[in-house]
């Protein structure tokens, strides 16, 4: 089969012909339709964050396809069956976190197209435990990115503390943020989006952002309070950069919540005065549980959302990187393994 492999960190992915992957009995194996490109996938290939992926690495944690065999113990899906495998590959089912439905947060769980391979590949493996189907409603395009770009700002508002008709600052707008400003308005809440160019502009009013701030051109935190009067409910930061991280932390009210989403490898200092005598909470959110990734999937099947999408090739790979690196894609870019 067809995948991009990374064979050493910091070196450009190869198109390789690899092995088609064989199962075990809670496995199922995907040919994939299509696959999202997902910031952490750069990462993944960077070796940024302190617990290393394994290489070399068919990255990739937004891929859907149908199911082409099934393993010997898997009897709720069938082969057929239209479903994606999103980054937590698997979890150990029986730990604290597992128990309470948040296997997000279990201690052994291992990441797609990170500890194993994904899907930037004709065929991928999976724990069929951790697959979510796709709503009939959904084409294999427009699905593909909200197995991580979906879930994960879905959940992250989810945990934000907020209710309808509270402001949300989206920071970054890019390819998980894009869906965070969609989710957020779903859920009643008023978005302030915070972002660079013009297309990140209107790809945010279209959305139905109340204000766009442009973060090369004025301070956020600044320009929110004058805005509103005072700070956001809730910052929402995707953004690739610890500039936006203390932005978003700056633009919080008394009270508010920050949710930290994107993965840059610095740290962000978080002055402690501030943030006692300011009441502040900080959440850390990590994409969602199956049980997140289904409520995400039925909004995109209602309609409430909808990824905007550029259509790209498997050996377009390196070039979509270094676009997504130097900021230059608007919202999702996907891979179309069917044309
Ligand atoms: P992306 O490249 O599509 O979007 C990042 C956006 O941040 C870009 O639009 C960029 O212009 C913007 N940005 C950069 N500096 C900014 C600033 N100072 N203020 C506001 N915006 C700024 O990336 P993506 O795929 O959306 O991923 C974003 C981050 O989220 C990555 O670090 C990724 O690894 C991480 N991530 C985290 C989770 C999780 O579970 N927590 C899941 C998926 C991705
Ligand atoms: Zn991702
Ligand atoms: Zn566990």
């Amino acid at each position: 089969m067809k995948a991009a492999v990374a064979h050493e960190f910091n070196t450009p992915l190869t198109i390789d012909d690899v092995e088609v992957p064989t199962i075990g009995d809670n496995e199922i194996l995907v040919s994939i339709k299509a696959s999202g490109v997902c910031h952490t996938d750069i990462h993944a290939c960077h070796g940024d964050w302190p617990v290393k992926p394994n290489m070399p690495l068919i990255p990739g944690h937004e891929g859907v396809g149908v199911i082409t065999e099934i393993g010997g113990n898997v009897n709720h899906l069938k082969k057929g069956d239209r479903v994606g495998i999103p980054f937590l590959y698997t979890a150990c089912g029986y730990c604290d976190y597992c128990l309470e439905g948040k296997e997000t947060l279990c201690p052994d769980c291992l990441y797609t197209g990170y500890h194993m391979n994904g899907g930037y590949a004709d065929f991928c493996r999976a724990d069929a435990r951790y697959v979510v189907k796709i709503p009939d409603e959904l084409g294999f395009i427009e699905a593909a990115p909200l197995f991580c770009a979906g879930v994960t700002t879905y959940k992250a508002l989810k945990v934000s503390n907020t209710k309808p008709g509270d402001w949300v600052s989206c920071v970054g707008v890019g390819g998980l943020g894009h869906l965070a400003v969609q989710y957020a308005i779903a859920m009643g809440l008023n978005v302030v989006a915070v972002d660079t160019g013009e297309e990140r502009k209107a790809l945010s009013m279209k959305l139905g952002a109340k204000h766009f701030i442009d973060f090369k051109k004025d301070k956020p935190e600044e320009r929110i309070r004058s805005l509103l009067g005072t700070g956001v409910h809730a910052a929402i930061c995707t953004a690739v950069s610890k500039a936006g991280f203390d932005s978003a932390y700056a633009s919080v009210r008394r009270g508010g919540t920050m949710v930290l989403v994107g993965l840059p490898p610095d740290d962000m200092p978080v002055p402690i005065f501030d943030t006692v005598i300011n009441g502040i909470t900080l959440v850390g959110s990590i994409v969602g549980t199956r049980r997140d990734l289904e409520e995400c999937l039925d909004f995109a099947a209602m309609g409430k959302v909808k990824t905007d999408i550029q259509i790209r090739k498997l050996e377009e790979i390196n070039q979509i990187f270094d676009e997504l690196e130097k900021g230059e894609v608007t919202g999702r870019i996907v891979m179309d393994f069917e044309s």
